[in-house]
């Protein structure tokens, strides 16, 4: 069986193998136009305990486990190829399943590959450490893999979520068990089959689709996973959190954010502008470092809403595979429901629909999980739709009057994943930068990223840091080892505890 060549239900792999679970399956949707994309076969506890066995076998074959760094580094950088080849076939994937746009998609599967290309360069090139010693030894740090890592993935950001784990993970040494959300199971399947193309031996990466409640817990519960990199949910991450710390192992966790993007009156407003719209509206909102709720100081307030309004009520809602679409739908009906039910919240709270608030109109609309571009006003930091990850294209607008007072309203969430400021004040960007409580600030811009630059939240926002070099060491455990110079002479004897 392979990849492409079977029809219904899209099997999953495990040791290199397509397999097919025909007696239970999920249906993967396309969110623009409600259409069945495929069914596709859901991995129950037997087939994790096939994938975990696997794995396990895998890792600790001399062929992987003492693999040269740089012969590991070509097969990544292989993958990273043959993701550039086939770069049209997984943004495709991705936009059917979770309704991004084209252009965002493409940049995607970019972004995918370079992450493997970075974590190519990174393998070849980081060494162990020699730790100052005190006394007549040498100590040294090494690192090594876990063995099998669960690597469990949200819809949002499908490819580059799933490069961000699998490839620094490979690079450190184990073996990876991949579980993409059941949204999104496509695109990760194609990476699976790019793995073994680029000569990853079997086992090394199997990709398991099925939901949370399934799949994703019998891996986490599995003994033989021995360590969990998770994107997603902040209440999801509790739980898997709480099981990795039952059972002691080391866990990851990327989680929600509810990120302020915040004006001064001395910004230059036209860019903040362009920039609060980008880090709100790109991908209908579904990125865990939305600017979802907006500071802009008082005296600049009512203009900057203005130019805001004009801007957005400007974006072109389409087809995410029509050229000119800027924002498709969102990623399910469920999904737009519950983003239905935070606008209704936000209305009884005493809050003002300033644009959108509800479904676009028109024909091309009728049939997908569109929700129009929303602004809302007049809420407290207390209401319901701001302090809540919405996760949809939903802007929440709050003044604040002086520094102080925006610091301590920006802080008080649960959150702590990104921040924005826009200032021409270079000491007050400064300042704000750090005392912001979020794992990333960004200056005079928005949504900049690169792979080079750790990534994570605070707070309820997550665990650990991925990407950069410390995004590979993740996945690894250091060891220290001590070797003795002197062996008839043991370094205690120079203390003074006593004489050996
Ligand atoms: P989700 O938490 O519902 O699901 C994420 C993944 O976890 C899916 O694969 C799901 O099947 C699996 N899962 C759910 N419960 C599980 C459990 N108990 N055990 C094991 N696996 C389980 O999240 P979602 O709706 O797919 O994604 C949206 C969320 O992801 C948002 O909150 C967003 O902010 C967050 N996110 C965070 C980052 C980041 O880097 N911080 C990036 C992207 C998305």
């Amino acid at each position: 069986m392979s990849l492409q060549s079977t029809s219904s239900p899209k099997p999953f792999l495990i040791n290199g193998e397509w397999v097919s679970n025909a007696t239970d399956t999920f249906d993967s949707v396309n969110p623009a136009t409600g259409e069945l994309n495929c069914p596709v076969s859901m991995a129950n506890a037997h087939h994790v305990d096939a994938a975990v066995a696997s794995a396990k076998t895998a890792a600790a074959l001399p062929s992987w486990k003492g693999m040269l760094p740089h012969v590991r580094a070509q097969i990544l950088m292989h993958m990273a190829a043959l993701i550039v080849e086939r770069g049209d076939e997984l943004a495709r994937l991705q936009m059917m399943e979770n309704g991004k746009v084209w252009s965002e998609c493409k940049a995607q599967a970019g972004s995918a590959a370079a992450t493997f290309r970075y974590y190519a360069a990174v393998c070849e090139t980081l060494g162990a450490e020699i730790t100052p010693s005190r006394g007549n030894y040498l100590s040294m740090t090494s690192y090594e893999p876990y063995g099998v890592v669960a690597a469990i993935t949200p819809w949002n950001s499908p490819l580059t979520m799933e490069a961000q784990k699998i490839a620094p993970a490979l690079a450190a040494g184990n073996a990876v068990i991949l579980k993409p959300s059941e949204v999104t199971p496509s695109a990760a399947l194609l990476l699976g089959e790019i793995g073994l193309q680029a000569g990853l031996p079997p086992g090394i990466l199997n990709v398991l689709t099925g939901n949370g409640a399934i799949t994703g817990k019998a891996l986490v519960e599995h003994p033989g996973v021995r360590m969990v990199s998770f994107t997603g949910g902040t209440a999801s991450g509790r739980a898997i959190g709480m099981k990795a710390a039952e059972r002691m192992i080391p866990v990851a966790l990327e989680l929600g954010g509810k990120s302020p993007h915040i004006v001064f009156e001395d910004a230059n407003l036209e860019a903040a502008v362009k920039s609060i719209i980008d880090g709100i509206f790109e991908g209908s909102g579904q990125s865990c470092v939305a600017g979802s709720r907006l500071f802009v100081q008082r005296s600049v307030h009512d203009k900057l809403l203005d130019l805001l309004i004009a801007r957005s009520k400007a974006i072109k809602l389409g087809q995410p595979d029509v050229a000119g679409s800027e924002m498709g739908p969102v990623s399910s009906f469920a999904h737009r429901a519950r983003i239905e039910q935070f606008i209704e919240s936000a209305i009884a709270e005493g809050g003002k629909v300033l644009l959108g608030g509800k479904r676009p109109e028109g024909a091309e609309f009728e049939c997908g999980a569109y929700f129009l571009p929303t602004i809302l006003g007049g809420l407290s930091n207390q209401a319901t739709a701001v302090r809540e990850e919405i996760f949809g294209p939903v802007l929440c607008v709050l003044p604040f009057d002086d520094e102080a007072d925006l610091i301590a309203q920006a802080n008080d969430s649960v959150f702590g994943l990104a921040s924005g400021i826009w200032t021409a004040n270079y000491q007050r960007a400064w300042r704000v930068a750090r005392a912001l409580e979020t794992g990333l600030v960004w200056i005079n811009t928005y949504k900049q990223l690169s792979i080079s630059t750790p990534f994570g939240g605070f707070k309820d926002s997550g665990i650990g840091r991925e990407k950069g070099v410390t995004g590979l060491r993740l996945y690894q455990q250091s060891k220290g080892i001590y070797w003795s110079m002197d062996p008839d002479n043991f370094p205690h004897a120079e203390t003074p505890f006593g004489s050996a």
